[in-house]
């Protein structure tokens, strides 16, 4: 499986614009309970709206789970009304951002000049960054798969080195497979990871690129898990809404026999 030795399989769940306060810390409490015992085994972390960062980080403090934010501005203050720094995350109790999330690239304007700049801000308060990238359907149908991915990692990473990527994350996340129910196999989601992966040695180097996990994002599900985190470039997962109740979580976190 993708979980070499070298990386830790990391499950995030991607809350988007879902849960009050109230709801993220009652879920969170929940999950908390059902994946204590596999402290060191899998990393987790939970990414709720903005307003209940703080609240899920001050309560999940000394847990196995931390807290993501969902993204990001690039700027560190000013007149950029209703967006957030990345020194304002890591203040409020983040340990994680996701960056150009295919939903922040399809409704949102995002491009892969803004998440490169997302990326500088995020590397520079310290936050774990979360890169999404992924094709559409159409870019599927079209054979375009490498290319965007290609693009994606090439334009996303630009101008940073092996020494500031140390902590990167990327997550291959098919905008088809999103909040679709149509789940990428295993076979396709390994083949564009180990893609990945070799344009990530020619990027930052041999070594970090082995250490580098590669997430998969795209109606994950209990059930389909286990057979997604069995290929060998995969290593963990973004999970939308299947991360929305704490019991699903909890069995995608506990993907591995025995844990
Ligand atoms: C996501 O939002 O990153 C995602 C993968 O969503 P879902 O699991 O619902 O497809």
């Amino acid at each position: 499986m993708g979980t070499s030795s070298e990386r830790k399989p990391f499950l995030a769940g991607n809350w988007k614009m879902n849960k009050t306060v109230a709801e993220a810390l009652a879920t969170a409490r929940d999950l908390s309970n059902q994946v204590a015992q596999l402290r060191d085994r899998v990393e987790i972390a939970v990414a709720p709206p903005f307003t209940a960062i703080y609240a899920l980080a001050k309560q999940l403090d000394g847990t196995n789970i931390g807290v993501a934010g969902q993204n990001l501005h690039w700027e560190p203050s000013g007149a950029f009304t209703g967006e957030v720094s990345a020194a304002m995350l890591k203040e409020a109790g983040a340990r994680y951002s996701i960056i150009g999330h295919s939903e922040r690239r399809q409704f949102f304007g995002e491009t892969d000049e803004t998440v490169n700049r997302k990326l500088g801000a995020a590397l520079k308060a310290g936050l774990v960054p979360i890169v999404c990238i992924g094709e559409t359907l159409a870019e599927r149908e079209a054979n375009k798969t490498f290319d965007i991915v290609n693009r994606h990692v090439r334009e996303g990473l630009k101008g940073y080195s092996a020494a500031d990527l140390h902590s990167l994350v990327i997550a291959y996340e098919p905008v088809w497979a999103i909040g679709t129910g149509k789940t990428a196999t295993s076979a396709q989601a390994q083949e564009v990871h180990a893609y990945v992966r070799k344009l990530l040695e020619e990027l930052v180097g041999a070594e970090l690129s082995k250490k580098i996990r590669i997430q998969y994002g795209g109606s994950v599900k209990p059930d389909n898990i286990a057979d997604l985190m069995s290929k060998p470039d995969v290593d963990g997962g973004l999970v939308g809404g299947a991360s929305l109740k704490a019991d699903d979580f909890a069995k995608i976190v506990k993907f591995q026999q025995g844990t």
